[in-house]
């Protein structure tokens, strides 16, 4: 008999954007002149910039010579790229990553989700609350998880992220962890990390011979001073972590598709018998095997944001963003509210003192504005809405001039 993967039974269906879409639906319907502003969404809304459009016009002239075409391209990705993203996103900030370090595809959540091949299947993992939820998924579908109560999976290590710990938890949480995953600046919190919490994280990893996997898609979000882009910023990094980049949020590409992951040499896992096993060439071997390499079109786009016009341009465009946030947190917090992120990340997450999906379903209705509820990615996230940044300057002044109304 054929029999299917049962894990995929235990995964709690993504109720939260589903409910999201439905209860927005039926608002609409109801009120069918009802101008909806929608700040839920986590998706960029400004187009690619200039330098970028320029190179990938470029590329796909290439394509169309016989001197300048390229076929299959190298599956970690084309040098080009490597060597911009090695010197622009590490060397230049006085951080230790080669090119050959860097493993180029079509965004961070592939990555983030087939990393953990790499492991055995005994692996303890350990995810915030609230997260984002392809860290946990992914963990479920590959049976390293029991069922779902509750809300949380036994087997999983939950960090939770709340008022107490500034959103932002320490390693005295994962107690036997082997993997854990950090992100920041934080989806959905928007809460960064300083140096020292970070650097609190990577002792405790090398300490454990356990590894943290280290999802930095906001990064370029970053504008406090001191704040690390880079989990190798902090010392011993290199021996015991991964980092996830992505050209998504950074540049627009959330439908272009690129991003990179960073396996440094000489970072290991363990065999059952205890001797060191290198993940880098594991990593290649997968990428080689199960992955054919982002586009030659894609990566020309990707490099051209290193080009001084395009790190002008794409830091513009991540200025208007972070404006959006400050407009909105300045406008919450005079209301009350005490709101977490912004300032250096797309996202407000705001104490709504109050049930999440109430409080969700009172701007839907009485202000017409869609936010997503905190509930959604977690049970820590119980209290709490996400606003997004992502947003015309236009849509945002009248949402922060109906939450006035409302609130
Ligand atoms: C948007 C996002 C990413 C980026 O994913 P891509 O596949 O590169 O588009 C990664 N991690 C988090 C937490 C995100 O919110």
């Amino acid at each position: 008999m054929l029999h299917v993967n049962e894990n995929y039974s235990k995964i709690q269906a993504s109720y939260l954007f589903t409910e999201i879409a439905h209860r927005v639906a039926a608002h609409q319907s109801a009120n069918p002149d009802a101008k909806i502003i929608r700040l839920g969404i986590g998706d960029v809304t400004e187009p690619l910039c200039d330098a970028v459009v320029k190179a990938m016009h470029k590329a796909v002239d290439d394509e169309a010579t016989r001197k300048d075409f390229h076929g299959y391209g190298p599956e970690q990705g084309y040098a080009f790229l490597r060597e911009k993203a090695a010197k622009v996103d590490f060397q230049d900030r006085g951080i230790d990553i080669a090119a050959d370090e860097i493993f180029v595809s079509d965004g961070a959540k592939c990555d983030c989700g087939n990393i953990q091949e790499l492991f055995g299947n005994d692996v303890k993992i350990a995810v915030g609350d609230p997260v984002y939820p392809v860290y946990v998924d992914t963990n479920v579908m590959a049976g390293r998880t029991g069922a779902n109560d509750g809300g949380r999976y036994s087997g999983l290590v939950y960090l939770t992220c709340d008022a107490s710990n500034g959103f932002v938890p320490g390693p005295e949480l994962a107690e036997g962890a082997d993997i854990v995953y950090l992100c920041y600046p934080n989806n959905p919190t928007g809460a960064v990390a300083t140096k020292e919490q970070l650097q609190k994280w990577v002792d405790w990893a090398n300490a454990n011979k356990s590894l943290i996997l280290f999802d930095a898609a906001y990064e370029a979000f970053i504008r406090t001073p001191g704040i690390p882009h880079s989990i190798y910023e902090c010392e011993g990094a290199r021996s015991c972590a991964i980092e996830f980049r992505s050209y998504s949020k950074t540049a627009g590409f959330t439908g272009v598709r690129c991003g990179y992951t960073v396996v440094p040499k000489g970072l290991v896992a363990y065999a059952k018998d205890g001797s060191p096993v290198e993940l880098r060439p594991m990593w290649t071997r997968r990428q080689t095997t199960k992955f054919n390499g982002a586009s030659y079109i894609t990566q020309r786009g990707a490099e051209a944001i290193y080009s001084p016009e395009g790190q002008a341009q794409t830091k513009a465009t991540i200025d208007f963003y972070l404006e959006n946030g400050r407009l909105m947190k300045e406008a919450l917090s005079a209301l009350g509210y005490d709101v977490t992120g912004g300032g250096n990340s797309p996202y407000l997450w705001v104490n709504v003192k109050g049930d999440s999906w109430e409080f969700f379903d009172k701007l839907l209705k009485k202000a017409n504005v869609v936010t997503t509820p905190g509930a959604g990615f977690g049970r820590a996230g119980e209290g709490y809405i996400r606003i997004s940044s992502f947003n015309s300057r236009e849509n945002v002044l009248e949402a922060v001039e109906r939450l006035r109304n409302v609130l």
